[in-house]
């Protein structure tokens, strides 16, 4: 048996085309099934559905021998124990700093400021103002980062963003580009070892099916 675990939305709606051409369909839809195990039409394949920031973890442990993740959660999780053989091209975005309309940004980095930047991404967002060396009081968020600046958690958040409309909604604009960002596939590297035979075909599917899709 093959595991993969994929996210619900985004994820799972790119990747089934690509599962499609590697001739996997799942039998149900994680959308309407409250199922979190779901069989495919290929006896041998499992999809497990997991929240997007844990896939990685399923994957190094063991549970999952496959998995689909953003570039943004693998730098969050490290990617110990991870092998990441391919961009999928899918779920395709850009972190972002960004911050109110009329914040005057490059100037608060000149003077060298203190920023508080709301994020989920903790490691990510570190690093790149570490590099840039911009200080910044980093906080934790889980979701709508994109509320901080506007009731005065903080000055500047660091998200995704793909078309903007999130932020102009919000009277926020992206000031700087963090790192482009898309869905890549892991494997858990003992599985690969000891599952070769049935993990490769799937792996040059996968190879060939973005291929195809330019
Ligand atoms: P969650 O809300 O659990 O973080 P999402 O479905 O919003 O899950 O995001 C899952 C993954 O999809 C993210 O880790 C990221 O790689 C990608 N993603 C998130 N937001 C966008 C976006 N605006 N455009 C394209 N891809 C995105
Ligand atoms: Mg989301």
């Amino acid at each position: 048996m093959i595991t993969l675990a994929l996210s619900k939305g985004r994820i799972f709606d790119e990747t089934l085309p690509l599962l499609e051409q590697a001739g996997v369909r799942p039998l149900e839809n994680p959308e309407t099934s409250r199922k979190l195990i779901i069989g495919t039409s290929r006896a041998e394949v499992r999809l497990i559905i997991v929240r997007a920031s844990d896939t990685p973890t399923y994957v190094q442990y063991g549970a999952a021998d496959l998995g689909i993740a953003g570039k943004d959660v693998l730098l969050e999780h490290g990617g110990a124990g991870l092998y990441q053989p391919l961009d999928l091209r899918i779920a395709a975005c850009r972190m972002m700093v960004a911050v109110p309309q009329g914040f005057d940004y490059a100037r608060a980095v000149r003077q060298g400021a203190r920023l508080r930047v709301a994020t989920k991404y903790l490691q990510t967002a570190r690093e790149h103002f570490g590099a840039k060396g911009v200080h910044v009081d980093l906080i934790k968020l889980y979701g709508s980062m994109e509320l901080a600046p506007l009731v005065g958690l903080a000055d500047a958040i660091v998200d995704l963003v793909s078309t903007g409309s999130t932020l102009r909604a919000n009277n926020l604009v992206a000031v700087e580009e963090i790192l482009p960002v898309s869905a890549r596939l892991i494997v858990n590297q003992a599985a690969l070892k000891l599952k070769r035979g049935a993990i490769q075909p799937l792996l040059d599917a996968f190879v060939r099916a973005v291929d195809e899709n330019g």
